[in-house]
């Protein structure tokens, strides 16, 4: 192992020297075939961990392992007692947080200062808020209208649910999920993505020390092509929970045909952030530039679009590009690092091919677009601003996932509309202005699953998340979220 590992807690180091294998039925198993795969370090290219790699063969013991789990009585179980065991995670992954911090850091390339900020209390602040959901979901009385007759409705769980993650924000994203389909009563089999599987298996040992039920959680990392496909095809899952991209998404929803499965989906976005004439600049440009920059722009509710007044455009892009310009660009594990490395080569690739299309259709870079100086390995690129950019442009329609901000102008409020909705997604959309009437008559004219005003990037798990378009269906997090894994029964009772 050639990487700097001196930081590195002692807990991350013991974690990393063996490979790492997939957690069914309460016990660590290799691959049915023996296959693995490496995981690299975003920073340096270089291999730093072994991972057992997923098949068909091991996703359907992990099925099985969550249909035993399911049927010997964790759906049965009093709410309190999940909720006991979704906190005990809790406290464990809080003790336990600065290695979910290294090894999200190591294995994705983002700023450890932002895993420890966001990814880990996020993630333990999801097991708090749905442990107490577990006592709390119920069903009605409904005041029917046959004469004495009797009808109410109960929430069951589910049942066994996959659970398929990206690799943008890896334990947030994984307790995202696992947390409301655990306190619906659900069994899970989690694959997490391909360059990202570490933390998820740290959960997984924190989880047997909870003390949850052998089966009620398994793991399985491996590729989308063969282990999440095999996963979403299952015949005896109930219901597929999916975050990704939205091209992916469409293969979920098509796998899941066969039997009817539930499908949840957390897909793209291309969020317009939108700056009217009134609003404070200053305040506006260390936003933006967060907005789009936090995390490498690898997040789907990234600020890409900014869409502000052409009266104010030319001071506030000069703003933005000078925050651009100074942010310190470095390995996710230095602590000084405010932006990562993209999470792999293709990644960079495909960012790259954003800007030279881009290029092409006529937008201008007014900073960034080239790999910073003084790193010469790792997956680096240089936050990238753009302007003469027209919405019909590829770089304005398309999601980047990158850290490529896209400046656009407009000059009456319809003109606005029209553009802030003009692409096929609508997870997240930003307002600014000290005119708050405008702010939320702009508010109900945009097709976005969440509107921030005056704000970017606020969350709680107890407010719904999710997409317009395709972005998504459903929401995660807060009631809905937790009622997402369950069916409503309804019964009737004759009392004539
Ligand atoms: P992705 O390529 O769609 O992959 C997501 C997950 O799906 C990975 O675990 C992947 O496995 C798996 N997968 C790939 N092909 C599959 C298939 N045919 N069947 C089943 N599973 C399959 O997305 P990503 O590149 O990891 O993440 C970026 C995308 O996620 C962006 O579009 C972003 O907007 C979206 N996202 C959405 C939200 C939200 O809340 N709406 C949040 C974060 C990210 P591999 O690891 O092998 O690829
Ligand atoms: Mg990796």
């Amino acid at each position: 192992m050639s990487i700097e590992v001196s930081p590195l807690v002692d807990n991350v180091k013991a974690f990393l020297a063996q490979p790492r294998p997939f957690l069914i039925d309460g016990k660590w198993i290799a691959a049915r075939s023996g296959a693995t795969f490496e995981s690299l370090d975003p920073a340096t290219g270089e291999v730093f961990a072994t991972v057992s790699d997923g098949g068909e063969k091991d996703i359907d013991a992990a099925v099985e392992s969550a249909r035993r789990a399911f049927d010997r009585g964790w759906a049965q179980a009093p709410g309190a007692e999940r909720a006991r065991l979704l906190n005990r995670l809790a406290d464990l992954i809080e003790a336990h947080a600065e290695e979910f911090a290294q090894l999200d850091s190591l294995d994705s390339g983002k700023p450890i200062s932002l895993a420890r900020l966001a990814d880990v209390p996020t993630a333990i602040g999801h097991f708090r808020y749905f442990s107490g959901w577990a006592t709390k979901l119920s069903g009605e009385t409904i005041p029917v209208s046959v004469p004495g007759f009797l009808n109410y409705t109960v929430r069951e769980p589910i049942g066994v649910v996959g659970l398929i993650i990206p690799w943008n924000f890896p334990v947030m994203f994984a307790a995202v999920k696992l947390a409301p389909a655990l306190c619906a009563g659900c069994t899970v089999v989690l694959k997490p993505a391909e360059q990202t599987p570490l933390s998820a298996l740290r959960l997984g040992e924190l989880i047997q020390e909870a003390g949850f039920p052998d089966g009620v959680v398994n793991i399985v990392p491996g590729s989308g092509e063969i282990a999440g496909a095999a996963l979403a095809s299952h015949p005896d899952v109930d219901k597929i929970a999916f975050t990704g991209s939205t091209e992916v998404g469409r293969k979920i929803i098509a796998a899941a045909a066969g039997n009817l499965k539930k499908v949840s989906l957390e897909l793209g976005g291309k969020a317009p952030n939108i700056v009217l004439p009134d609003a404070d600049l200053d305040v506006v440009a260390d936003a933006a530039a967060d907005a789009i920059f936090f995390n490498q722009g690898e997040a789907c509710c990234a600020g890409t679009r900014l869409l502000v007044h052409e009266s104010c455009r030319r001071e506030l892009v000069d703003e933005v590009a000078k925050r651009a310009s100074a942010i310190k660009v470095g390995p996710g594990l230095q602590s000084d690092t405010q932006m990562g490395p993209l999470v792999s080569q293709e990644q960079l690739d495909r960012v790259g091919g954003y800007l030279e299309s881009g290029l092409a259709q006529g937008a201008r870079i007014v900073t960034g677009g080239g790999r910073p100086a003084g790193l010469e390995r790792g997956y680096f690129l240089e936050p990238t601003v753009f302007e003469d950019v027209e919405a019909s442009m590829t770089i304005a329609q398309e999601e980047i996932f990158g850290p490529v901000l896209t400046v656009m102008s407009w000059h009456d409020i319809d003109d606005l509309v029209q553009k802030a909705n003009d692409t096929v997604y609508g997870l997240a959309a930003g307002i600014w202005t000290n005119d708050l009437k405008q702010a939320h008559a702009l508010a109900a004219r945009m097709k976005a699953g969440t509107v921030w005003i005056n704000c970017w990037n606020a969350f709680d798990p107890g407010s719904p998340w999710g997409g317009y378009r395709q972005s998504g269906w459903g929401r995660e997090t807060g009631r809905l979220g937790a009622e997402q894994y369950t069916e409503v029964k309804s019964v009737w009772v004759n009392m004539n």
